[in-house]
């Protein structure tokens, strides 16, 4: 094992959550760890407002990572982490939503303690939460869902597939993450795995910025949406009882369990 060093000019590493979009969704300590740092990596994904708090001086660099568009490879990212704290920066990795959510924190992480460098994870607003706002449903539920599970809908290979049915048996409600381009399949596995085709899903775009869109459909009706809209990435998928619920309807149960004693 390699020892990991702890004296003041050495470097170190921060994964930082930079929340969904909306810049007032990052966290305090985000947004002091990000106006501490010497180096800032960027991901595509992360709101450009978000890089007011970095200081004067310090270095920032773009390193996209949107699938499908020209990106940086992530053993270059790894390397320009450990080669820059090694110098004895202060290097923040800025991802968007939560570093631990498909973010690639666990090769990052592990590139860092190899190479014997501090590497401290800043957790951040995963995009679900903020899809979860905009929808003004919970992805929990005491009637209409006993927990969620955060998929991916991009996978790399057949092996990696989820078992979808297993996913329909648990009840859980679905948010998948990067769906858009392989949504027809996964409807089909949905369906396949016993969803009828009237099962409720929304899709939310760019939730918690200004241009945030939410789109209330079907199993059935999800591909002819993203056809005939042009739903853009980044959206996440929410499939579950919670897509179609409707507060005001639910509104007379929260308002008695709520009522305070005279
Ligand atoms: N770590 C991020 C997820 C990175 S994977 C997080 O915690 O949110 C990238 C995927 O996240 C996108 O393809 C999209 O599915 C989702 N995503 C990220 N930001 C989003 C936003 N503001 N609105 C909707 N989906 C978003």
């Amino acid at each position: 094992m390699v020892a990991t060093r702890h004296d003041a000019r050495a470097g170190r590493v921060w994964l930082v959550g930079a929340g969904p979009g909306d810049p007032e969704l990052m966290t305090l300590k985000a947004v002091r760890v990000l106006a501490e740092a010497d180096v800032v990596l960027v991901d595509d994904l992360v709101d450009r407002r978000v890089l007011a708090h970095v200081r004067a001086g310090a270095r920032v660099i773009q390193v996209g990572k949107r699938g499908g568009c020209r990106s940086t490879p992530q053993a270059f990212i790894e390397l320009l982490l450990v080669r820059e704290a090694n110098r004895g920066h202060r290097v923040v990795r800025l991802k968007g939503g939560d570093p631990s959510v498909f973010g690639r924190a666990a090769e990052e992480l592990h590139a860092c303690r190899r190479a014997g460098i501090v590497c401290d994870v800043v957790p951040g607003v995963t995009s679900a939460s903020a899809a979860a706002a905009a929808i003004g449903a919970p992805l929990t539920d005491r009637a209409y869902g006993h927990g969620v599970a955060l998929v991916t809908g991009h996978t790399r290979d057949a092996s990696e597939r989820h078992d979808w049915g297993a996913l329909v048996a648990s009840g859980l409600t679905l948010v998948i993450y990067m769906g858009l381009g392989n949504a027809a399949s996964i409807v089909d596995a949905l369906m396949r795995a016993g969803r009828p085709a009237s099962f409720p899903v929304a899709v939310v775009e760019r939730a918690s910025l200004a241009e945030q869109q939410v789109h209330h459909t079907s199993l059935a009706g999800l591909v002819d949406l993203l056809g005939a809209r042009s739903v853009r990435s980044p959206a996440l998928l929410v499939v579950g009882e919670v897509a179609a619920v409707d507060l005001t309807a639910v509104a007379p149960a929260f308002d008695a369990a709520s009522r305070i004693p005279a």
